[in-house]
């Protein structure tokens, strides 16, 4: 089986859709995982949870998700964040809102664990840095677990001495899946911030025991120019063509 591995989308719509095209390209997939925060700081929040409902798939929920149903305090949220939740809110329809509502926070599939933050805190934490993926190893019971949030690529693993070492997730390499426990993030369709602007995604083969993430390039301009037109704050215009 073949599973496509998508976090972070936040709304971008052009990037989603290279994505999906590219997964087609490479011979499709069986099913679409989702790691969260499909809606937030993107032009088309509503057309992104469409074309996700489109495929066969499953997903768990993002900050931007939550806050997007009036779940969450827009407290927590920096200024532009909370710019875009609230233009968000007025762009979702009851479907839409019905259907983020109904996201689990967290899901076991085949050998793998999906949250959106970590498995201690599927909508907040961010797993940055060695020691908090170390203590994350004792929060989830599969063998693997896919994380989204920080919108970087990386994997974490837990060696065979118990301590846990990190490396960035290089494009088209494959992640040979073995006996040590890994946390993997594939990074973001929608708002790469690896300095990497081109949209990341992962795929994962159950028979070859691998994961692969791939870089696809899209139109960023012309999604920058719906940003601006539609007047979302120019932080989150600007970052898009960086990857930052
Ligand atoms: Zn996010």
């Amino acid at each position: 089986m073949r599973y496509a591995i998508v976090a972070d989308i936040h709304a971008n719509l052009d990037a989603f859709t290279a994505v999906l095209e590219d997964i087609e390209r490479r011979g499709g997939a069986d099913e679409v995982w989702c790691l969260g925060d499909i809606v937030g700081y993107g032009p088309d929040p509503h057309q992104c949870i469409e074309l996700l409902c489109r495929c066969n798939h499953v997903c768990v929920a993002g900050n931007h998700d939550l806050a997007a149903t009036g779940k969450l305090d827009l407290g927590n949220f920096n200024p532009d964040a909370a710019a875009a939740c609230r233009w968000t809110m007025k762009r979702l329809s009851a479907e839409d809102v019905r259907y983020l509502d109904s996201l689990p926070q967290s899901i076991e599939k085949d050998d793998f664990t999906l949250v959106h933050g970590s498995p201690r805190e599927p909508i907040w934490e961010y797993l940055f840095s060695v020691s908090s993926a170390s203590e994350n190893f004792a929060c989830f019971r599969s063998k693997f677990c896919l994380v989204g949030h920080t919108h970087q690529p990386i994997t974490f693993r837990q060696n065979d001495d118990g301590s846990t070492s990190f490396s960035p997730f290089s494009p088209d390499i494959g992640l040979a899946l073995g006996k040590n426990r890994l946390i993997i993030n594939p990074g973001s369709v929608g708002q790469p911030r690896d300095g990497d602007p081109r949209a990341s995604y992962a795929i994962y083969d159950s028979e070859a025991k691998s994961v692969r993430i791939h870089r696809i390039s899209y139109d960023i301009e012309v999604t920058q120019n719906r940003m601006v037109e539609l007047g979302l704050p120019m932080r989150l215009v600007t970052r898009l063509g960086h990857g930052v």
